[in-house]
Order: C-alpha cells, then structure tokens, then sequence
C-alpha cells in the first residue's frame, strides 16, 4: 500500500536524521576534547543539547506561587522558571530564574502591581503558560563547567551572560 511506503519512509527520514544529530553531537564533542574552551564549539553543543533535552513532564500537579519549573519560551528553548502567579485554573504567570536579557528580568513593581508602564514595560511581566505545558524545573549543572571555559555568570544588573571564568 502507497500508505504504508510513506510512512516507512517517512519513519527512514526520521531516522536518519537522528543519526545525523548524533553524529554532529560525537563529532562536536571530539572537537571538544582536543579544544574544550573553544567559545564557538561551546555555543553550537549547547544548541544541539537543547534540541536534544525534552525535560520531564511535572510530577506532582500541584501548583503554587513560587513554584519552579521548566517552560518553553516562544524563542523554542526551555528555561528555568518560577510561578509568580495563577492567572487562571489552568495558566500560571512564570518569571526566569535565569534571564539572559534585560526583558527577561521580571518588573518588581509589576509584581507589587504597582509599574505604569504596562505592556511597553522593558522588563517582564512573566510569561503566560498553560499548566499542562510545565516540566520539571532542572537545577543549573554548575559542576559541568571547566575553568578557563565560557559559564554563565550573574552580572551586576541580574542578567545572565557569557564570561571566562
Ligand atoms: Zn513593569
């Protein structure tokens, strides 16, 4: 049946491009090994990890404010975040744990309910996420970094960024 040819062929493409990400994640890493803090390898693993982690879906369905979890942003990667509020029975409010530019730094006064600015605030006013689409929040792996390699650090106006260490 011609059905059943697409999907195996379809299945084969599948496939085959899993094997190629695997490839370019082996290849990446040897390059790794014999240059392990060269920047630009290090940005291009961190691209194909995050292709390659789909974190766990949340255990327990309880939440609350303060919560933390996992959430996809609309940039297609998944961050640290936590529940600044329930905006409805099945939406929380979620703010980053670990901000990576000035708009991802959550308004303070919004969270008194007290910023004027509203939408053309310049800072978050957290993300909007359906409940069901929350995973488990995954504490940053700070033993994985090498010294003299690139880390994320904390910067004096709370926004992560790349530095040498
Ligand atoms: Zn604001």
């Amino acid at each position: 049946m011609a059905d059943e040819e697409e999907e195996r062929a379809l299945e084969n493409q599948l496939e085959l491009q899993l094997l190629e990400h695997q490839d370019s994640l082996s290849a990446l890493n040897d390059a790794l090994a014999s240059d392990p803090s060269n920047p630009e390898l290090l940005s291009v693993q961190e691209e194909l990890l995050q292709f390659r982690v789909e974190p766990e879906p949340l255990e327990d369905q309880c939440y609350s404010i303060g919560s933390k979890c996992r959430f996809r942003h609309v940039d297609g990667r998944w961050y640290n975040g936590q529940i600044v509020e329930l905006v409805c029975s099945d939406t929380a409010k979620i703010a980053f744990l670990t901000p990576t530019s000035e708009n991802m730094l959550i308004c303070k006064f919004f969270l008194q309910e007290r910023c004027r600015f509203g939408t053309s605030c310049r800072l978050s006013h957290g993300v909007d996420v359906s409940l069901s689409a929350l995973k488990n929040y995954v504490p940053t792996m700070w033993d994985q970094s090498l010294v003299g390699s690139s880390i994320w650090a904390l910067s004096d106006s709370n926004v992560w960024h790349m530095e040498e260490s």
